[in-house]
């Protein structure tokens, strides 16, 4: 493991705390020591207070803080007496716990601290870094964890076997570090947990975690139990429909519709067809860290009813062993293992997802280490469940918001890269949705920067590359629910004595043949919708009201109007609504250019301005109004609302 200490970047980082800042973010930019928002740093400094008093702080990494990108506010100032007396309480439930710990604080803006803070407190050293490294937890779970620790750092660290994190650990912690710490003594293993070391500067602390999980690692090593996965994902999804009808059947069990992210590669697709997969996989996770992401265990094939069948008899187990009032979190799994699809992971948003997916990467190397090095032993289903209902856990569940309109469900945007289809994404990605934008625009890729878009250039007018775009969809967010179908192509304004056939041909092959194809594709995955599939359609004023010199563009327009209320005639049965929008006089798109806005006015002998608030209510109307009503098209308010067609158009005497 490579130390990224560097004494040029560290020069700029003056104090004690800032320091810790540094070595902090040293710690988060290595992925196989800490994943997410895991481990927890610390340093204890002297301040006069206000009145002039000297007294001690421990600086500890707050709650909602990642080691990687955390700053000096990141860290929670706690008055370390008050800490430390609450050590010495004889038993402290961990929501109380939390509450003194804000009381302790001297900055009431900072955020919540570590729920290990008392643990920092108690370790008589300056500065504390704590990890869950995955060198440590392939060491310590497996079925001689300790002893194997013991053959790596002999007595150089003490050793904690496990207790569930909080007040039950830093008790522990307090107890037995002290009888068993030497001058020798540089770190504290926690047994299936991680590994916390320490020092009198930062960089001592720093050098000490880094050094000790090397040797983890060299140990690994030289027992032959050291693979590190190439990662090749492969290209395409060969079934995307059964992916979609598994997502479908999570979303029933959870009970709300998630996103699936399949990745079939090389490191996957090993761990999948193991031979003894479904042992290894069955036994929990590598450390308490990681249960509330990932749950107890992989769902291992495609039986999410005996799954959640499994998981409500392990909650009926263990629940009346603790609190009363538990209530049961939603019994999906979290990852599945699956022969063809390889790593699924499952989440109520794409980052969700994504952070289940990279826990089980680490997982998996860290299961098969264990396993080289003579067998794999997670912690008992009593302590994962002791984690999982943890009771801070529970209250943050009942502190949490109600979820987005569309959260864990998937829209589809043609046209996406500029105008009335790029403000579509934007109003469904408001509404919690994942969105996949197609654009012949290449810059597509580039529009929005974030887990819960995907980009992809596509010539909607092609039928391989919509079949591509589809499979793309469910291997990157499980399925779709939401179809847009937006592009299109307004040419020249031109008169029917001058309208040639390749331009009658090409218009119609864009705005209206196009999205057959697309209807037709995608309807099988509609029809998986956990909530029922949604389509709009953005058709246009000239449907109703057609304009002259318009007429391939309103003919084509018309055309796909009436192809999208046969589909809601068809389809209603296998609950997809299917509703057009017809928007007039958008300006802000990618249709209009000066020219034609000016041809256009120059028709009806308007100045521009004029020309674009020509309505009855004077008003003009933006992408973003059109938007706003597609969104709200797919969303509750019009449940029982199927092939309507609603003008966006600022009110038109031909169309009333
Ligand atoms: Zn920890």
């Amino acid at each position: 493991m490579q130390n990224l200490w560097n004494d040029s970047d560290a020069a700029h980082y003056a104090g004690e705390l800032n320091l810790r800042v540094y070595t902090s973010r040293l710690l988060g930019r290595n992925p196989d020591l800490v994943l997410h928002g895991g481990g927890n740093t610390s340093v204890k400094i002297r301040e006069h207070n206000l009145f002039g008093v000297e007294e001690e702080l421990l600086y500890v990494k707050g709650s909602g803080w990642n080691l990687e990108t955390i700053e000096a506010a990141g860290f929670a100032p706690v008055r370390m007496a008050h800490v430390l007396k609450l050590a010495q309480l004889p038993a402290l439930s961990d929501v109380q716990m939390a509450r003194e710990l804000r009381v302790a604080l001297t900055n009431p803006a900072a955020p919540d601290p570590s729920v290990e803070a008392i643990l920092h407190a108690l370790l008589p050293y300056k500065f504390v870094d704590h990890t869950h490294a995955d060198a440590i937890v392939t060491l310590t779970n497996t079925t001689d964890g300790e002893a194997r620790i013991r053959d790596v750092y002999g007595e150089r660290v003490v050793v904690i076997p496990y207790v569930m994190p909080g007040f039950k650990l830093a008790k522990a912690c307090a107890e037995l570090f002290p009888k068993h710490a030497t001058p020798q003594t540089v770190g504290m293993v926690l047994l299936n947990h991680g590994l916390f070391t320490f020092g009198e500067t930062a960089k001592e602390s720093y050098d000490r975690m880094i050094d000790l999980v090397t040797e983890a690692e060299a140990y690994l090593k030289q027992k032959g139990a050291w693979r590190i996965a190439v990662a090749a994902e492969r290209a395409e999804l060969r079934h995307p429909p059964e992916l979609a009808a598994l997502r479908q059947e999570v979303s029933r069990v959870a009970g709300f519709p998630v996103l699936l992210s399949a990745h079939a590669d090389e490191q996957t697709l090993s761990f999948v067809h193991h031979t003894r997969v479904n042992e290894i996989s069955q036994q929990g996770p590598a450390t308490p860290d990681h249960v509330i992401r990932t749950k107890r265990l992989p769902l291992v094939g495609r039986d999410v009813q005996a799954y959640a069948a499994a998981y409500r008899e392990y909650f009926e187990r263990y629940a009346a062993w603790f609190t009363p009032a538990l209530t049961m979190l939603d019994p999906a799994p979290r990852v599945i293992l699956d022969e063809e699809f390889g790593l699924i992971a499952v989440g109520r948003t794409a980052a969700e997802a994504a952070i289940a997916e990279e826990i089980y990467r680490h997982t998996i190397d860290i299961i098969l280490r264990a396993e080289a090095l003579g067998g794999w032993r997670a912690l008992g289903e009593a302590e994962l469940f002791e984690v999982e209902y943890w009771d801070l856990e529970q209250a943050k569940l009942k502190r949490g918001g109600a979820p987005k309109m569309f959260a864990g469900e998937v829209a589809l945007v043609t046209g996406a890269a500029s105008g009335i289809g790029k403000a579509c994404a934007e109003s469904l990605l408001a509404r919690g949705a994942a969105v996949v934008g197609l654009d012949v625009n290449p810059a597509i890729t580039e529009v929005f920067k974030r887990a819960d878009f995907h980009g992809l250039a596509c010539d909607v007018s092609d039928a391989a590359q919509i079949g591509r775009a589809l499979s793309q969809t469910v291997q990157r967010y499980g399925g779709l629910d939401m179809l847009i179908l937006n592009a299109g192509i307004f040419p020249a304004s031109r008169r029917i004595a001058e309208l040639d056939d390749e331009e009658w041909t090409r218009t119609f092959r864009i705005n209206t043949d196009a999205n057959l194809t697309l209807l037709r594709e995608a309807h099988a995955l509609l029809k998986l919708a956990p909530r029922g599939g949604r389509v709009a359609v953005i058709a246009s004023k000239n449907v109703p009201a057609p304009g002259p010199g318009a007429a391939a563009y309103s003919a084509s327009k018309a055309a796909l109007t009436q192809l999208a209320r046969v589909a809601a005639l068809e389809w209603g049965a296998d609950n997809i609504r299917v509703n057009i929008l017809h928007p007039d006089a958008v300006f802000d798109t990618g249709l209009w250019t000066d020219e034609i806005l000016q041809a256009r006015a120059a028709h009806y002998k308007l100045t521009v301005e004029e020309y674009k608030t020509k309505n009855i209510l004077r008003a003009e109307v933006k992408s973003r109004d059109v938007a706003e009503l597609a969104a709200e098209l797919c969303g509750p308010l019009f449940a029982k609302t199927t092939g309507a067609q609603i003008p966006v158009d600022g009110g038109n005497d031909r169309v009333i």
